[in-house]
């Protein structure tokens, strides 16, 4: 992808398999978010993205997020989403240029991006990660410790709690999906029962999107759809 048109036709189809999928569920059109997943792709590409429409980016890698953002400081309504591990050292980094993170998973990095977060910034939006899938190698709390940290997080002064994000284990087929959705889900629903600022559910991505959104996904993170492949990491 090179060009704006070519940016557009492609958030033109993910924008439609959205709707589509809101209408199969019963759901209004507009009641899931595009989060455009723009880890590892050029700067370049994500201009072409904002002149088609598109205004939330999500990164995974927090230089990578930092340079970014520097370089196209000149997009006025650009926001920003943080989507991949925090460690302690990189939070001054997160917390003075993000918009929103959606991984938070342990307390600690929740405390130390509210007491970096610059009071003259608005609040940091936060969604707690889960473990969903309960594999070791992935990040999130785990099911157990998820309710805690979620109203611990809600009562930092310079964090706007707003919700929840889970990663199925990838290849587990659509039931299996399904399941660790409707898992998460409930946890979600809770949390929005204690917390009148959740509004989020952060699931779904290039190949199960549709999944999602009949799981009640409010925000889907798509990156391979709206880019093309990715660049390997080096
Ligand atoms: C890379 C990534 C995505 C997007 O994945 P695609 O399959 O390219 O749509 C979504 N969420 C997270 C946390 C990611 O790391």
């Amino acid at each position: 992808m090179t060009l704006t048109s070519d940016a557009s036709q492609a958030i033109e189809q993910v924008r439609a398999r959205i709707n589509a999928a809101c209408i199969a569920a019963g759901r209004p059109i507009d009641s899931t978010g595009l989060l455009a997943v723009s880890k590892l792709q050029t700067t370049d590409k994500i201009r072409h993205v904002y002149a088609a429409g598109q205004r939330a980016f999500g990164e995974n890698y927090v230089q990578e997020a930092v340079d970014k953002v520097a370089a196209l400081s000149d997009l006025p309504e650009i926001e920003w989403h943080l989507i991949g591990p925090i460690q302690s050292n990189k939070t001054r980094d997160v917390a003075t240029t993000m918009h929103w993170v959606h991984s938070v998973d342990r307390l600690k990095i929740a405390q130390r991006l509210s007491a970096q977060r610059p009071p003259e910034m608005p609040p940091l939006n936060v969604c707690v990660q889960v473990n969903i899938s309960g594999e070791a190698s992935k990040s999130g709390a785990s099911f157990a410790d998820a309710e805690a940290l979620i109203d611990a997080v809600a009562a930092l002064p310079n964090i706007r709690l707003r919700g929840v994000m889970g990663m199925p284990e990838p290849g587990l087929g659509e039931a299996k999906t399904r399941e660790q959705y409707a898992a998460l889900r409930i946890v979600f629903d809770q949390a929005k029962l204690r917390h009148t600022s959740v509004d989020t559910f952060s699931i779904g991505m290039s190949d199960d999107l549709e999944i999602a959104i009949a799981c009640g996904s409010t925000m889907v993170r798509v990156g391979t759809a709206v880019f093309g492949a990715r660049p390997a990491r080096l």
